[in-house]
């Protein structure tokens, strides 16, 4: 009798698992760390590759998938009975926009430059937000089709109607979800994330426990996490943040996200590791109220390529968020020098400095429905 209320137990106890392990995360402190299980052949988007030399007026399998692609970043606004394979003048306009905002050749058509920012890894929120760019896309008249288009003026952009958090709360609070249950090596890597917008503003960041009343939440999920947003396994989209004074910081639990991202030595077969710091100041730039740069080297750039770590803010950052928030006393380096316009429109900054200073960088988004949070640490 009592082996069968034990066998009970375990039934019970491993049901109850599988029901509450619907998301985890992995965390691994370095490169070499991640097993070769983990490891995908092929990234989320290498699909769209076979789509090379597409041009409108061509129907392909696949150019429905892009369009989707295009439509998540708010590029074009299908109905979802549009999403046929037809290259229509929809998604050419689409296109040229997404090559505007990624300084790349217009030319409408889905050539190998375009392909190959296209694949990237990068965050989950829209490059235009209710039709209106604040990239480049936005502030430029002319898409001329062949042109290669030079563009070296400031890019930082705000979520349209400038949301940011009010002056009562320069000190905000955050929290980690409690199901994910993290390690605190982990949760160190976000405070140097805050810290790195705090340095520059007179933001402040204090951890607190308490979850549910904390200003920002952060969590990993998996998949449809209930926000409309669902994460699409590893790379593709890696993590989402929404505007002031939402606070919610979601990443996606199927990244192999590493602690110690010294990328330098990184062997090549390794393609699927993501900087958890990196990807962190991003979305924490989200939180208080910016937009995605079109400057490459910035930390509000959507896109990043996997095995790279990128954490210095750069002027086009810090001129953004000072705008918002204006500068730290301590802080000695560079001060806003205009304002946007509430309705979000750029000024003509020089941030020539900030486009020498490297590559690219992505985001993700996600949250959790019900049931609970297992970390697959394997720290
Ligand atoms: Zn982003
Ligand atoms: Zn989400």
């Amino acid at each position: 009798m009592k082996n069968i209320h034990y066998s009970f137990i375990t039934i019970t106890s491993i049901l109850i698992s599988i029901f509450f392990s619907s998301s985890s995360a992995h965390f691994f402190p370095n490169l070499t760390s991640i097993p070769k299980t983990f490891i995908p052949n092929k990234t989320s988007w290498d699909g769209f590759n076979k789509l090379l030399g597409c041009h409108a007026g061509q129907n392909l399998p696949g150019i429905s998938k892009i369009k989707q692609y295009f439509q998540q970043f708010g590029y074009c606004t299908y109905t979802s009975t549009n999403f046929t394979d037809d290259f229509d003048d929809i998604l050419e306009s689409a296109i040229k926009k997404y090559q505007l905002n990624f300084n790349l050749n217009v030319t409408g058509q889905l050539d190998a430059q375009t392909l190959s920012h296209v694949i990237l890894p990068r965050c989950g929120n829209p490059d235009i937000v209710n039709e209106t760019s604040t990239m480049n896309s936005g502030k430029v008249n002319s898409s001329d089709g062949t042109t290669k288009h030079v563009h070296t003026v400031a890019h930082y952009s705000f979520f349209p109607g400038r949301p940011r958090w009010p002056p009562s709360k320069s000190e905000l609070t955050y929290a980690f979800e409690p199901r994910n249950q993290l390690p605190e090596n982990v949760k160190t890597v976000f405070g140097r994330a805050f810290e790195r917008w705090s340095e520059v503003t007179t933001l402040s960041f204090i951890e607190t426990t308490s979850y549910g009343s904390a200003d920002i939440k952060i969590g990993f999920f998996n998949g449809d996490h209930g926000d409309g947003e669902p994460f699409d396994g590893v790379l593709g989209t890696l993590a989402h943040a929404f505007s002031p004074p939402s606070g919610r910081f979601h990443l996606d639990g199927d990244e192999n996200w590493v602690l110690d991202g010294n990328f330098v030595s990184a062997p090549s077969s390794i393609i699927s590791a993501v900087d958890l710091e990196s990807v962190a100041v991003h979305e924490i730039g989200h939180l208080l109220g910016l937009g995605h740069s079109s400057v490459e080297g910035s930390i509000m750039y959507p896109t990043i390529s996997s095995n790279t770590r990128k954490v210095e803010l750069v002027d086009d950052d810090i001129q953004g968020i000072q705008s918002l928030y204006g500068s730290n006393p301590n802080y000695n380096g560079s001060q806003p020098t205009l304002n946007p316009s509430p309705d979000g429109s750029w000024g003509e900054n020089d941030t020539s400095r900030a486009d020498s200073l490297m590559g690219s960088f992505w985001v993700y988004s996600l949250i959790l429905v019900a049931s609970g949070f297992v970390i697959d640490s394997l720290l």
